[in-house]
């Protein structure tokens, strides 16, 4: 037959987990843990203040950012993160000067009160004021684009056979492409 004990007499004998010593006290205070560091950023020196008192701060930048962020004094508020950007350059057979048609980076402003711009999003910029895009809306213009490119394989396709079904007959023509292909104006 078993005796009914109290239960606080029954754990009495039992071992303690743990101890809290002095030793253990101090140790724990002289822990200087570095601050986690966000999964896909890295630590890098940034400028911090205005032209007349700024000092280099290490502030978390994403790993696709190609901004050097020690090129000018900025605010901490001010800072933005830019991958370096894709670029779609045009050249056509009257304007053989490459220019830029347009650009697309991944940006984001860690300090913004819109959240879509807190967050990493795409920028899409024509010359204009850039448009801004939600990975998900970004994905949809890419498609659009593709859309766009194939459009335009078929207009080449078409405006190639109007040309060879009228014969090289022009001489003007002739004496125009033959410039367009060795490089020159037309
Ligand atoms: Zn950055």
């Amino acid at each position: 037959m078993t005796t009914n004990q109290n239960p606080v007499e029954m754990f009495a004998d039992a071992p303690v987990p743990f101890t809290v010593t002095d030793a253990g006290d101090k140790a724990a205070t002289n822990v200087h843990p570095f601050p986690a560091i966000k999964p896909g950023h890295r630590l890098v020196p940034a400028l911090i203040g205005n032209r007349k008192s700024a000092q280099v701060a290490y502030i978390e930048c994403p790993n696709w950012c190609g901004d050097d962020h020690v090129t000018g004094p900025a605010a901490l508020e001010d800072i933005t993160h830019t991958s370096r950007s894709e670029d779609v350059h045009i050249s056509s057979f009257l304007r053989r000067d490459d220019a830029l048609l347009m650009f697309a980076t991944i940006e984001q402003d860690p300090a913004a009160k819109n959240p879509l711009l807190r967050a990493a999003h795409v920028a899409v910029e024509d010359g204009d004021a850039p448009h801004y895009f939600t990975p998900d809306m970004a994905e949809a213009l890419a498609d659009d684009l593709i859309g766009f490119a194939s459009q335009l394989r078929h207009l080449a396709r078409t405006a190639r056979l109007h040309n060879t079904s009228q014969g090289d007959s022009d001489p003007d023509m002739n004496e125009a492409l033959r410039r367009v292909r060795e490089g020159g104006v037309a």
